[in-house]
């Protein structure tokens, strides 16, 4: 696959057609592997806000009144067109984000799933209906969509968050407007254009860029029915407390510390692999990454070896290259975060085994590399475990039992993901009921649920009540309505002044 190479302002999507915007703010789009500045991104105002909140509201009554198999075949085209054009929208992933592009293809394909998902959608709107709830009475019960409604995504999964999001509210008869990462824009239009290659009206579906101030007037628009969120805890708790407050519908979904407990009768070699591909892959910058090992009795003995060979020796180079294992990371400015997290737990005492900082890539002098670290000894005290650092660092605990291990985890602020390695069924079994975290593995690293199971941490990992996509999903982009009937011959002549009962 040849790598990314448009340079051409990147702008908004409103109504249909490309548009610079109105603003007059600009920011570079980096290629983190090269360092170089790859393109420039037209950041929005308040004034396009207010142009595609226009154009969804104008959008919306046709919209949510064409039947819903009519809309799941506008998703099934959409979702052919992703397949045709996968590998195009993970190079442009690749060139913006910096991840490795068999990783970037995953990130697609993983977006694809929801798309899958949503063309159901005609199934997942049935209602209940129960005939004869009193004599000449039936109820029944039916979702409708909201109206126009907001998703503001990370930078980490510029093509995966946002299909956690729009397809399935779309497909349920909303209209959209997408506010992607600054830092990563271009798969946002790339997908644009394919819902209209696919048929989608105009208004459907808007992206507007930018930052803060687009944010802000997304969460006070009066129109903005609903707000869907996925970024840092600070910013997920400001989006739920501020959309709230202005009368929408939010689900904020925040950062994470992701712990996996290795027991001592773990398959140890498995449980390496595994710590190793979810701690460095994407460069760590996953919010479902491993970042702490909690190494059980005697396992921290087998376990630290291994993972100090296999982190010394993971190969770190531009992601385009067939056989780099991870890439750089986002900015420069991350990079400068990360490993400032790096020095600081050197500070704090813990014992730092592999020093991924300085990494120089050949050929690649500017890119913003930093090569796999790790630490052993680490305690629950030290920033370095307390805080989520979202890079290539992982943090090894070693705990006495079980229990132990379990209580540091259900103590943690976030709830996101976590993962328990071991033989045994029983530990297994306990470790899926006791722990207080939303998406659990038992011997799987990485427990992102598959697109029709909804995807959600618990604490400071979730603001609102609904997980993203699946039936939660469904439930978060449609209210409900009970509609009770009944017809001339049954209906008794007088006024009833006792609550209605079953008659
Ligand atoms: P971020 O919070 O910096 O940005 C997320 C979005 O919020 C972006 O669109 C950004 O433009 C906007 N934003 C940033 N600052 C803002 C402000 N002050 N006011 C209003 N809007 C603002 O997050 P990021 O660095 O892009 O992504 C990484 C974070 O996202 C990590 O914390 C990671 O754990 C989290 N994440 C969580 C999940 C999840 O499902 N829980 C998934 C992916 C990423």
């Amino acid at each position: 696959m040849q790598a990314y190479a448009d340079t051409s302002d990147v702008g908004q999507f409103i109504n249909g057609a490309s548009v610079a915007g109105t603003g007059s703010r600009t920011q570079s789009i980096f290629n983190p592997a090269t360092g170089a500045r790859a393109r420039r991104l037209l950041l929005g105002e308040a004034a396009d806000v207010e142009a595609a909140v226009a154009s969804a509201q104008e959008a919306f009554p046709a919209w949510s009144d064409t039947p819903p198999i009519k809309r799941a075949r506008v998703m099934l085209r959409f979702l052919e067109l992703m397949n045709k054009h996968r590998d195009e929208l993970a190079a442009i992933i690749t060139a913006e984000h910096g991840k490795v592009f068999s990783d970037a293809q995953g990130e697609v394909s993983r977006g694809i799933d929801v798309i899958e998902f949503a063309c159901g959608i005609p199934q997942l709107l049935k209602g209940d209906y129960t005939e004869q709830v009193s004599t000449g009475i039936d109820n029944w019960t039916t979702r409708q969509a909201l109206g126009v409604v907001a998703g503001i995504t990370p930078f980490n999964f510029p093509c995966m968050v946002p299909c956690w999001m729009f397809p399935v509210a779309i497909a349920a008869g909303n209209t959209f407007i997408l506010k992607p990462s600054e830092r990563d824009p271009s798969a946002s239009l790339f997908m644009a254009d394919l819902l209209k290659k696919a048929g989608l009206p105009d208004g459907v579906f808007n992206v507007v860029q930018g930052d803060k101030a687009v944010v802000d007037a997304l969460l006070v628009h009066p129109d903005v029915k609903a707000v869907s969120f996925v970024g840092s805890t600070p910013i997920a708790n400001y989006i739920y407390e501020t959309g709230a407050k202005h009368g929408k519908r939010v689900q904020a979904l925040g950062g994470a510390k992701n712990h996996m407990v290795v027991m001592p009768d773990a398959d140890i070699e498995k449980a390496v692999d595994a710590l190793i591909g979810a701690a460095y892959g994407s460069a760590g910058e996953r919010c479902m990454a491993i970042s702490v090992a909690l190494l059980v009795g005697d396992a921290a003995e087998k376990v630290m070896p291994l993972l100090e060979e296999r982190t010394r020796s993971l190969i770190v180079k531009n992601g385009m290259e067939p056989d780099a294992e991870m890439g750089p990371i986002v900015t420069q400015q991350a990079l400068e975060r990360i490993e400032g997290y790096i020095a600081e737990g050197v500070k704090e005492g813990a014992t730092l085994v592999v020093d991924g900082r300085g990494l120089e890539v050949s050929g690649h002098e500017d890119g913003f590399f930093t090569g796999g670290t790790l630490f052993d000894n680490v305690t629950p005290d030290m920033r370095i475990y307390k805080e989520e650092i979202f890079g290539p660092v992982l943090a090894c605990v070693r705990v006495k039992d079980f229990s132990e291990a379990v209580e540091l985890i259900n103590a943690h602020e976030f709830g996101n993901g976590v993962a328990c390695f071991t033989s045994d069924g029983h530990i297994a079994r306990e470790f899926g009921r006791r722990i207080q975290v939303g998406m659990v593995g038992i011997n799987v690293p990485i427990p992102v649920p598959m697109a029709w199971h909804g995807f959600g941490g618990w604490k400071r990992s979730l603001f609102g009540d609904t997980h993203a996509y699946g039936e939660e999903g469904v439930r978060f982009y449609t209210k409900q309505k009970s509609i009770m009937q009944r017809w001339s011959e049954s209906i008794e002549k007088g006024a009833e002044f006792a609550m209605p009962t079953a008659k």
